[in-house]
């Protein structure tokens, strides 16, 4: 259970979507004018520190362009990139004439920072960029004396400080909005826990980073009567039931593996737990609800759960163990309630068997 997936990770990551289209951009456009410097250093002006620096930025540059169009995003190279595009500046700052004005390109620094490498990190860049730069300018205005441009430096660092401040905030608001659309697209509305989605983009995610001998253990949990608690009770007692039964639930087994995936219906995944031990954890669940008193006001009432386990096996399919679990729980029910049954399926069946076994039944 330590080891449990986030969930969200395959739900569609519009920051990763944002940051390729502007990296992939940025790459190539910096690919092909790093190497027209690098020529235009080497033969006009023989500098060739410069265009060696020049020549490094065009190949990482079409490195990361390339990377981009395989629908790769090694992240710690966009860090190693963004890092380097800073050092460009810094460097071209440092040997170019102040008079040139290349520092003017600064302003650009907190933009890029932010969109590549987000909001914690760009923050810290920014303002280690805008301090390493403004001390060597400050120091080459001293070298040559052109104190004519201490105006132009104090407008710079203005105008950056402006170009920060609106970077932040868009980044900020931009990563909130996107915090809030993740949240509802991967959650049930009334209870909280996780929807649907949620639990395929979970077993994706398991089944594509496996390690041999990996277990992964799939609960299906059904409130009992629950029928009988709307007619008796109101659908609103009945809503509560569910928010408040939810919230048990994941208390013992964490948020992150609790998903709603029918009205009173909701599935568990257990990672790293073989059958055995989810059995205990589904008699834990099943005890816990049922010497729990629901209490609303003048009303009170206990429920129990009927519950069926399956475990993963290589190459299954998320409906199939859903529906393997799902017998189990229709056994449950059958058996007269109240109870946890784990799926028997002898380890040579295929699980195909099992579901043609299932839909004859
Ligand atoms: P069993 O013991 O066999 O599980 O029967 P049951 O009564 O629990 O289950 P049944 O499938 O017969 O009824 C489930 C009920 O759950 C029917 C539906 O009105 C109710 N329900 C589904 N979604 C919600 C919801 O979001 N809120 C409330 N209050 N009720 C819901
Ligand atoms: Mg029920
Ligand atoms: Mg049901």
């Amino acid at each position: 259970m330590q080891n449990a997936l986030k969930m969200d990770d395959r739900l569609p990551n519009k920051s990763y979507l944002l940051r390729t289209s502007v990296l992939s951009g940025i790459s190539l456009f910096l690919s092909l004018i790093a190497l027209f410097f690098a020529l235009f250093h080497v033969i006009h002006r023989s500098e060739l520190f410069l265009a060696f620096v020049e020549c490094i930025l065009s190949a990482y540059s079409y490195l990361i362009y390339t990377q981009l169009k395989q629908k790769r995003y090694p992240k710690r190279y966009i860090l190693y990139y963004a890092y380097y595009l800073m050092f460009m500046l810094l460097v071209g700052t440092y040997f170019q004439p102040i008079a040139q004005g290349l520092f003017v390109w600064s302003c650009l620094a907190p933009i890029v920072l932010y969109l590549l490498l987000g909001i914690k990190h760009g923050m810290y860049t920014s303002g280690l960029f805008l301090a390493i730069q403004s001390a060597i300018i400050i120091m080459k205005l001293n070298q040559s004396e052109t104190y004519s441009m201490l105006e132009s430096m104090f407008n710079l660092v203005l105008c950056y400080i402006g170009i920060w401040i609106v970077s932040h905030l868009y980044e900020s608001n931009r990563s909130d909005i996107e915090n809030s659309l993740m949240y509802l697209a991967s959650r049930d509305s009334l209870t909280g826990a996780h929807n649907r989605l949620s639990l395929s983009t979970s077993f994706h995610r398991f089944t594509s980073t496996k390690k041999e001998q990996q277990h992964l253990s799939l609960l299906i949990l059904d409130i009992d009567y629950f029928k009988q608690i709307n007619d008796r009770f109101g659908h609103d007692i009945g809503d509560k039931v569910l928010i408040e039964t939810s919230l048990i639930i994941s208390r013992i087994v964490g948020d992150e593996n609790l998903f709603r995936i029918g009205g009173e219906e909701f599935c568990i995944t257990l990672f790293d737990v073989d059958l055995n031990e989810a059995k205990k954890i589904g008699e834990k669940l099943r005890h816990t609800i049922s010497n729990h008193l629901f209490n609303f006001g003048d009303k009170r009432l206990q429920l129990t759960l009927s519950i069926g386990i399956c475990r993963y096996r290589n190459g299954d399919n998320l409906s199939d163990i859903l529906k393997l679990a799902d017998i189990e729980l229709y056994k449950a029910k059958k058996n007269g309630k109240n109870q946890v049954r784990i799926c028997q399926a002898d380890a040579q069946t295929s699980l195909e068997d099992d579901v043609e076994q299932y839909k004859s039944a």
